[in-house]
């Protein structure tokens, strides 16, 4: 089959990593028969440096016309770049909030694995750890709490801050669908986080979530308050398949849930939109300290490209055997820098490339 991929290099260390991606995909698509047809398009501070602005029509317009977008990674040191000398709306942040509203990317999907392989990173002990995790947080991006209307007052001398948390039952109707659609691709379980003892909008949250639940019989439904999950992710990480919340949660426990892989270097993530249509991106940023040195770890990114696969081009054998590469390329001893330990060995963000890419296998 045939997939046009838009690709956003980005700064810092993003074209080095989405490098390695492509090469990971370029073997995928020798091995199983595909074409990638892929169309460079710049965004935040190249498109800066490019255009004077961090996001044109042109790379909205190659966007919105392709299957999916591959990121690396966008922004440059928030204290020495000239970019955050611009005002707000022009540095290289907004160009990435413009493009996920143009795209319309309300669902952000975030996996949280325990590789057996790094265990030794994770915070936790070993008899919580067991045998690992594998969770995935589906986060409502485009509504909550950021979203509301918001402002400070000030009454009879007291200063006083408002912010609204907003949900119309069809936002919560199709992230909960995605929610349960992805569950179906996975061990079938949704969690859907709340804190429906306190907030209406939880409770209209939970009252919607168990109607499209009735649609999806195969996959078992169970409501969690959010902080009972904020608990349970340190406490039994294992018995979480898919996470489904609200903004502010998602934003919270996401972060809580990558912390506990121990990798910054191996997280991917991907925001999608109510077609197949997705972006792609690992969740780390741009990482300028380490631009340009061929050290940078690109597995989030061919992670986040494996993604693509499976939820944007539904090729799930195809995603399958990039991650049982990079699962291989683990167990044989490869590091990159930031996850080597003694009596491993170190290899840079092009040779890990090579590694993933010539362990790609149909079976
Ligand atoms: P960062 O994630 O770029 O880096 C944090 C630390 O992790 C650094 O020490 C870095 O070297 C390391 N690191 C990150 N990714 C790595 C990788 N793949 N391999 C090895 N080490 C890695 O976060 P930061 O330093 O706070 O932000 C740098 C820039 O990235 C800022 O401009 C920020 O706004 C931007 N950012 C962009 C995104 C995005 O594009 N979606 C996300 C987060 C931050």
């Amino acid at each position: 089959m045939d997939f046009k991929v838009a690709v956003i290099g980005g700064d810092g260390i993003g074209p080095e990593i989405v490098a390695e991606a492509k090469k990971v995909l370029n073997r995928v698509a020798e091995k199983f028969g595909h074409e990638f047809h892929y169309q460079d398009i710049l965004m935040g501070g190249a498109s800066i440096d490019a255009y004077g602005v961090p996001l044109t029509q042109e790379t909205i317009a190659v966007a919105k016309a392709s299957d999916a977008v591959l990121m690396g990674s966008i922004g440059g040191d928030t204290t020495t770049s000239p970019w955050y000398k611009l005002a707000p709306h022009l540095r290289p942040e907004a160009g990435l909030l413009g493009i996920r509203k143009e795209l319309n990317l309300f669902a952000n999907l975030r996996p949280a694995i325990l590789y057996d392989e790094l265990k030794e990173a994770c915070p936790l002990r070993d008899e919580v750890i067991k045998d690992g995790f594998d969770m995935l947080i589906m986060r409502e991006l485009t509504g909550g709490l950021y979203f509301g209307e918001r402002k400070t007052i000030e009454e009879n001398g007291v200063r006083k801050a408002i912010d609204t948390l907003t949900y119309t039952e069809k936002e919560i109707e199709r992230i909960a669908r995605k929610g349960f659609e992805i569950a179906r691709k996975r061990k079938k379980k949704v969690t859907s986080v709340d804190k429906a003892n306190v907030l209406d909008s939880s409770r209209l949250w939970r009252a919607v979530v168990e109607e499209v639940a009735k649609e999806y019989k195969d996959v078992k439904l169970e409501h969690m308050l959010v902080d009972n999950c904020a608990m349970q992710l340190v406490r039994d990480p294992a018995q979480f398949d898919v996470i489904l919340t609200e903004n502010m949660f998602g934003d919270i426990l996401s972060d809580e849930a990558s912390m506990i892989t121990g990798s910054i270097g191996m997280l991917a993530s991907a925001s999608l939109n109510d077609t197949k249509f997705g972006l792609y991106e690992p969740s780390h940023g741009s990482a300028p300290d380490i631009a340009g040195q061929n050290i940078a770890n690109p597995i989030a990114t061919i992670l986040s490209a494996s993604m693509m696969l499976r939820y944007s081009f539904d090729l799930d054998k195809e995603a399958d055997a990039i991650e049982r590469a990079i699962k291989k390329v683990l167990t044989e001893g490869y590091r990159t820098k930031d996850i080597l330990s003694d009596g491993l060995s170190f290899v840079s963000t092009k040779e890990m490339g090579d590694l993933i890419a010539a362990r790609i296998e149909k079976e």
